[in-house]
């Protein structure tokens, strides 16, 4: 009778046995990051290996993200962490952390990117100063409008993922120097493109692209938020209305998640194009993946310019 109800089993179990080899306690290595350009650079290096999840939209602004239940238990489940840092996510990282509780991707751990460590920073501020708003005391935390920090941290995330993964560093090795070379010849072919670019004056909303400005030559005049994080104020948008008489302006910069509304007035009354520019993958149609990125980004730029 036993042995009947077992061989009637069997059929059950042998299905269980051969579900646990094809899905070992998943296999493949989970990625949590913060901003969808290093979600779209980790499935760059680790392709069909890892799994990717990015906490935040482009739609997003995210210095002030939700730390919602859905994202802490998927940073709990997390085995590598890429995050911009350089307090761009203090207002719901660090609580992240606490409540996941996951070893792995804890600061210092090698399943912890924090990207403002890996790549040289602009806009250090010589003095921290609270009134002054929204200042990034570590640095410009925007670092990803730069194509050549996204081959820095590409290295990063390489190096990571052999760390963590061992079994496949030859493949993260392989798609990483196949990613590079692919990068550099991009990076080439936008510098030759975008070199008329160099000194022209534009106005941004928020200080969020001093990497892309400084890889591009261009100057950034004012900004559309008297102090970074607080949005424009009428009275300043007048004074700087009345400042941009003969200063040779050629357009005004937002990113998607910003309101058009301060860009729409200046650039209405001072007839200067205001543009969205893509700051992250996602952000317009154009930006499919970080190459189509930097595309979109310089066909906005160039298309703009009064000929
Ligand atoms: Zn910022």
């Amino acid at each position: 009778m036993q042995i009947m109800k077992l061989l009637k089993l069997t059929p059950l179990l042998g299905f269980a046995a051969l579900f646990l080899t094809v899905a070992p306690a998943h296999a493949r290595l989970r990625v949590f990051s913060c901003e969808p350009e290093w979600a779209a650079l980790a499935k760059e290096i680790g392709g069909e290996f890892i799994d990717v999840h990015s906490a935040t939209s482009a739609h997003q602004d995210v210095h002030y993200i939700q730390a919602r239940p859905s994202l802490i238990s998927r940073l709990r489940r997390a085995d590598l962490l890429i995050c911009s840092g350089a307090d761009l996510e203090i207002g719901w990282l660090p609580l992240l952390l606490r409540k996941a509780s996951n070893a792995r991707v804890q600061p210092g751990q090698p399943g912890h990117i924090d990207v403002s460590k890996v790549v040289p920073m602009l806009g250090i501020p010589s003095s921290v100063d609270r009134s002054a708003g929204d200042v990034h005391p570590y640095g410009n935390p925007h670092t990803q409008t730069d194509p050549h920090n996204i081959a820095r941290v590409a290295e990063e995330i390489s190096r990571r993922l052999i760390q963590l993964d061992s079994g496949h560093a030859a493949d993260y090795r392989h798609r990483a120097s196949d990613f590079a070379i692919r990068w550099k010849k991009a990076i080439a072919g936008w510098e030759k493109r975008s070199a008329s670019l160099r000194g022209v004056k534009i106005i941004t909303h928020h200080l969020a692209w001093v990497y892309m400005t400084h890889w591009l030559g261009l100057e950034v005049v004012e900004h559309l938020e008297e102090k970074p994080g607080i949005p424009p104020t009428a009275g300043h948008l007048t004074r700087l209305l009345n400042r941009l008489e003969d200063q040779d302006i050629e357009f005004i910069v937002r990113a998607t998640y910003q309101s058009a509304r301060p860009s729409k007035w200046l650039s209405e009354r001072a007839g200067i194009p205001n543009l969205v520019i893509p700051h992250t993958v996602g952000a317009t149609d154009g930006a499919k993946d970080l190459f189509s990125m930097f595309d979109d980004m310089l066909d906005r730029l160039l298309g703009a310019r009064t000929p």
